[in-house]
């Protein structure tokens, strides 16, 4: 899943996008409002966003993103004693905050836990038919036996899991397991998906031509 850091200490940024990295998160960062106001926030799942910025405070862009409408669940940076940024977050639509110094494994956790709200559900654990789909362990089971998947068929499983039935281009895919920095390798999607197929069955994720890829309802 992409997610959107804004956070302009060099070595704390450093540190959330190999960690976040390790969880299965691809992380964009930048280090001002300025440049995440560049960024439209439809393209991530969601946002880790730093208060204290060089050119204002993450607050004010956290209002100006709800107020334009964007649902993007956000996480919230804040330093350990100030409760009033913490409830004045809140209160402007973030849906997390976590006080700094933090545990990686936290912060991943509890971004996990505000993009499955954001989905509507209340489990880390997705179940179609025969198959789950564990968030927290990025395990895959059939049937109840483990099947090891890489970290981008795990992704792309992940997302078209998340809504059933519903279609995703190759590109929507591509957004789901490519960083900023990296480069779309141009079939990679139907590999991935290719693999997917043999490991889970043929039948499971659909092609529907000219639009993209469906899980199958059951
Ligand atoms: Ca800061």
């Amino acid at each position: 899943m992409r997610i959107l850091l804004v956070e302009d200490d060099e070595v704390l940024r450093d540190g959330i996008v190999a960690g976040l990295g390790l969880d299965g998160f691809d992380v964009d960062p930048v280090a001002t409002l300025a440049e995440a106001r560049a960024v439209a926030t439809g393209d991530h799942a969601g946002i880790v966003l730093d208060i204290g910025l060089p050119d204002g405070s993450g607050l004010d862009l956290l209002a100006e993103w709800r107020r334009a409408g964007s649902t993007t669940p956000v996480l919230l940076l804040t330093a350990r004693n100030l409760i009033s940024d913490r409830v004045d977050g809140l209160d402007r639509g973030a849906d997390d905050y976590l006080g700094k110094p933090f545990d990686l494994s936290e912060l991943a956790a509890r971004l996990r836990a505000i993009l499955r709200r954001a989905s509507g559900r209340a489990s880390g654990d997705l179940t179609l038919g025969a198959l789950t789909i564990s968030e927290a362990r990025r395990s895959v089971a059939l049937n109840g036996a483990e099947i090891a998947v890489s970290r981008r068929e795990f992704a792309i499983l992940h997302a078209l899991a998340e809504q059933p039935g519903r279609v995703l281009s190759r590109s929507q895919l591509e957004d789901r397991i490519y960083g900023w920095q990296e480069e779309i390798e141009s079939n990679a999607v139907e590999v991935h998906i290719h693999k997917l197929r043999a490991k889970l069955g043929r039948e499971r994720i659909e092609t529907v031509r000219g639009e993209g890829y469906r899980m199958a309802a059951s």
